[in-house]
């Protein structure tokens, strides 16, 4: 007689993910789950087999036969090549080649190389991709990163950040191999939840009202009355130009949740005569 295997639904297999998650001893934290009509086949998390990633240690238990069509839930976006002559495959390139036939994502990798990359390739390689519903997705968001680590970041970037009592100091370098900085300091957010202030040093923030794209902002040195702050709601957009610097830094707030605020910010150069 065969034991005839359990079923599970799709939130279940989110949840299966999830634990995984909460197996890693260090950040970031990823889970994943492979299974095929409701049958778990296998699981992996991140750390779980040395240097590698949740996904490839859940993969490489399965053989071929099992992989085919079968669907992965793993708690963060899957990485996209990030550099040329990468050693290893991606994940995502891993999960195509694999005959998995349905990736379903927690959460989209906050990092700005990465994020929603690794969604459009499984997208562009005809895969299925649907994500984990809204109340788990919240949870693996605040279980992958360690917010309060992440206080620099290199080049053009997205982070969803946690909001601290003492408030926040970020700094970012231009790119790799250009040292020029710019900091600026995040407010703690305060009851109504419809802004938050960002503060940089004297006469170096300003404001570009009603504008909520980067790219409609060509030169960010138009905007006048620079001053140390600005209050940001959703959607709206700092200019940090430090006095004599020719770093200009943008930064954009996307979403304040009662725990986190989740910006994007771009560096630009600009001419100082
Ligand atoms: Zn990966």
């Amino acid at each position: 007689m065969t034991a005839i295997s359990e079923t599970l639904n799709d939130s279940e297999l989110a949840n299966r993910a999830m634990e995984e998650l909460s197996k890693c001893l260090t950040y970031p934290k990823i889970g994943a789950a492979v299974s095929r009509s409701g049958v778990l086949l296998s699981t992996g998390f991140r750390g779980e087999v040395s240097g590698k990633h949740a996904e490839r240690v859940a993969i490489e238990k399965l053989n071929s036969e099992q992989l085919r069509g079968a669907t992965i839930h793993t708690t963060l976006e899957p990485c996209a090549e990030i550099y040329e002559g990468q050693r290893e495959k991606s994940c995502c390139e891993l999960i195509a080649d694999s005959g998995i036939s349905t990736v379903c994502i927690g959460a989209l990798d906050p990092s700005g190389r990465i994020y929603s990359k690794g969604m459009n390739f499984l997208r562009d390689n005809r895969l299925t991709v649907e994500l984990f519903s809204p109340s788990i997705r919240q949870k693996i968001e605040s279980s992958t990163f360690k917010y309060d680590d992440f206080s620099g970041a290199i080049g053009n970037g997205k982070r969803r950040v946690r909001s601290v009592k003492n408030g926040k100091k970020f700094t970012v370098q231009f790119a790799e191999g250009d040292e020029r900085k710019t900091s600026f300091r995040l407010s703690p957010l305060s009851m109504p939840l419809d802004h938050i202030d960002l503060v940089a040093a004297n006469d170096s923030v300003r404001l570009a009202p009603g504008i909520n794209d980067f790219s409609k902002i060509p030169d960010p040195m138009l905007y006048q009355d620079p001053s140390h702050f600005a209050r940001l709601p959703e959607g709206e957009i700092a200019i940090i130009a430090e006095p004599q610097s020719t770093m200009v830094l943008l930064v954009k707030v996307l979403e304040i949740t009662p725990t986190d605020i989740y910006i994007q910010w771009e560096v630009r150069n600009i001419r100082r005569s």
